[in-house]
């Protein structure tokens, strides 16, 4: 598995604090009690029980100041189902997803609020259609701004 951002990567994170695990205990997986929530999940990523709704992404992003991405695996069920999801953050400007066949990009957050796909968005659309992935439409989440969908093409209407 290969990962690509989904923006400029920086190279550098820079901007780390603690996580709050009022945040994850809620949907970390039963048991999963040697989860580090002293750090962010970065591109290693975690696995959450649930997926996130777009006021949690928000959340976490407007709270650390970075890049979130959801992501989910495909199951061995009949169109991907019983899946897993895994949450992974980045810098304030690029978080990196793991790209291959079996992986759909749910969605990523904007920081600053830009609500259109970068150029690296919609390369890493075209990626996930060459490797195989069901993947036609990913969302970005601008921070306080209305949730939007994108395609390999740019920003869909
Ligand atoms: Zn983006």
């Amino acid at each position: 598995m290969s990962k690509s951002s989904s923006g400029l990567f920086s190279g550098t994170t820079g901007y780390m604090h603690a996580l709050g695990e009022d945040v994850f205990e809620k949907i970390m997986p039963n048991g999963e009690k040697n989860v580090d929530f002293n750090k962010l999940p970065g591109s290693t990523g975690y696995q959450i029980k649930n997926r996130l709704t777009d006021k949690q992404m928000e959340y976490l992003t407007n709270e650390y100041g970075v890049e979130f991405a959801q992501v989910y695996r495909l199951g061995p069920g009949k169109n991907g189902g019983g899946g897993t999801y895994y949450i992974y953050s980045g810098t304030r400007n690029s978080v990196l997803v793991p790209v291959d066949k079996n992986t759909i990009l749910i969605n990523h957050t904007h920081p600053g609020g830009t609500a259109s796909p970068s150029k690296q968005d919609m390369k890493l659309m075209a990626m996930y259609a060459k490797l195989g992935s069901p993947q036609k439409t990913s969302a970005i989440i601008p921070s306080g701004k209305a949730t939007i969908k994108f395609t390999s093409k740019g920003k869909k209407r």
